[in-house]
């Protein structure tokens, strides 16, 4: 019987779960076998991080921008769903398993790790003229997603460093090869 590789690494759930994510198309279709299957190849066990948007707002939620998921309430939401997967990792790593680290999705305001979506405007009640116009004031900032920064926090309280990937659905290609070069 072949013994286990002792290797995890942690997944933003819709990179597992694409139903996670706001209703439309399947961003990840042509990445997401391609994904899971370097990570097997490589031995890795995979941990599915709990979604915070779909744990807070359901199925139904209409998009969001980083500003309307930055409230107490929230962030308090985030690191209530991490807490015991930080507690997994720690057992883990108490254990003598090696946690490579989380990939996390650009661009998204909760699971952001570079790029998050922004639009301080993005409030209240819309119809499809003003939504248009919302729409084209979004932009895409320098930034962390709300999820990452509780994450980050409670890692750092737990002396726990892991490393930071992340998916851009745009140039998929380039996480893979930075996974492929360094996992
Ligand atoms: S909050 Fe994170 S895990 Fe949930 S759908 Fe958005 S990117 Fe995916």
């Amino acid at each position: 019987m072949a013994g286990r590789a002792r290797k995890i690494i942690l997944l933003s759930h819709c990179l597992l779960n694409v139903n996670s994510k706001v209703e439309g198309k399947n961003p990840y279709s042509s990445i997401q076998k391609e994904l899971v299957k370097l990570l097997m190849d490589k031995d890795y066990a995979i941990i599915q991080l709990p979604c915070p948007e779909i744990t807070h707002f359901g199925v139904r939620r209409w998009a969001h921008v980083r500003d309307q998921f930055d409230f107490p309430i929230f962030r308090r939401h985030c690191r209530k769903i991490f807490k015991p997967v930080l507690h997994q990792i720690e057992d883990y790593l108490h254990n003598g398993y090696d946690i490579s680290g989380i990939i996390w999705v650009e661009g998204s305001p909760c699971c952001g790790l570079n790029l998050v979506t922004k639009g301080e405007n993005w409030k209240g009640v819309q119809n499809e003229e003003s939504y248009a116009k919302l729409l084209k004031e979004t932009e895409k900032i320098k930034g962390k997603g709300i999820y990452v920064q509780e994450v980050e926090k409670l890692l750092e309280k737990h002396n726990v460093t892991l490393d930071f990937y992340a998916l851009n659905e745009k140039q998929p290609e380039l996480l893979l090869k930075e996974l492929e070069a360094k996992l």
